[in-house]
């Protein structure tokens, strides 16, 4: 559509012949002699027309069109531009919208922390080398014996025994990632054991003394090796550097990522895993347990056994998520 009119160069009163043409992609052309200028609609300054004003528009660079059939361009004006500019409006006053919009938002955020993260996580783990884990095994472990853990006090036969019965244990399970190693060592802080992204798990001398039957040890074992089998530690520290990376892209820091993976590495051995991850370790060693020993009552001892003895205080590895272990224990019935 071609609208006939005149226009005002930028700050001037003088009147030039020129033409508005107005496609149908939303696309205008104001041609005025040599001045030929083509912009998006919604880059106009539209002016609907008001009282004796006529309709006028303004471009950005200070040109300004008037039509000669006034009516053409107010009603082009009324049919084209001025919709999208009522509907920001609109919108704009609207404030339930407007908290409407910000909920969708905040939801979108929370669904994509909630399961796109650790979606994201799962996938980019098994897409890792082997080198990865094995390498953040190594070095966690190190950290550890540094910091925190003492050579076992058990003696070297019973070590044998418990790593011998569970190889033996190891042949009926599902294929794991990694290679189990079982260690021994000491830590003053109660009975625990915990898993390594490169498939070693720890054993405290104090979960050997706790466990009264070589089944109720196993059960716990067998709980760390389900966070083998699911790689629930590189899936932890991927998640983690997943979260540092985007908070770094939104803060714009991403200094110190490298100490960051090591620390997240020692704090994800350490302090546990989330209650998704704990309760797939708990399937798998319930699993395990009932084609190995026919049962799952060796685990429920066990996490009783460890109730009664601390209470509410802190609760080792294997027990973190506390107020769900009544489910926990409920499940493996
Ligand atoms: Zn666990």
């Amino acid at each position: 559509m071609i609208i006939k009119g005149f226009c005002h160069p930028p700050l001037s009163s003088e009147r030039r012949e020129a033409e508005l043409d107005c496609d149908q992609t939303g696309q205008v052309t104001l041609r005025c002699g040599e001045h030929i200028v083509m912009v998006a609609v919604a880059e106009l300054k539209i002016s609907p027309p008001l009282g004796t004003l006529p309709a006028r528009i303004d471009f950005a660079d200070g040109w300004q069109f008037k039509a000669v059939q006034e009516n053409e361009l107010a009603d082009w004006v009324r049919h084209n531009a001025v919709q999208p500019q009522r509907w920001v409006h609109r919108l704009e006053r609207n404030w339930l919208a407007i908290v409407a919009s910000a909920a969708l938002v905040a939801v979108l955020c929370l669904g994509a922390y909630r399961y796109g993260i650790p979606a994201a996580s799962h996938m980019l783990t098994r897409l890792l080398p082997q080198a990865v884990p094995v390498y953040l095994g190594e070095h966690v472990l190190e950290t550890l014996d540094d910091h925190m853990l003492a050579p076992s006090q058990l003696d070297a036969q019973e070590q044998w025994q418990i790593q011998d019965r569970f190889a033996l244990l190891q042949d009926n399970l599902p294929p794991l990632p990694f290679e189990l190693n079982i260690v021994f060592r000491s830590w003053p802080h109660g009975p625990n054991a915990f898993a390594l992204s490169d498939g070693t798990v720890i054993v405290l001398d104090s979960l050997v003394e706790m466990a009264t039957t070589p089944a109720e040890l196993d059960s716990i074992l067998l709980h760390e090796v389900g966070h083998v089998y699911h790689q629930h530690v590189m899936e932890s520290v991927v998640q983690s550097a997943l979260i540092s990376v985007a908070t770094a892209l939104i803060v714009g820091d991403s200094s110190g990522m490298a100490d960051m993976l090591t620390s997240t590495g020692v704090f994800v051995a350490s302090s546990g895993y989330s209650r998704d991850a704990e309760r797939e370790a708990d399937q798998f060693a319930a699993e395990q347990m009932r084609k190995n020993y026919g049962t799952t009552e060796p685990m429920a001892a066990m996490f009783n056994r460890f109730m009664e003895h601390y209470g509410d205080s802190e609760l080792p590895e294997w027990l973190q998520s506390h107020p769900e272990l009544e489910q926990r224990i409920q499940a493996l019935k």
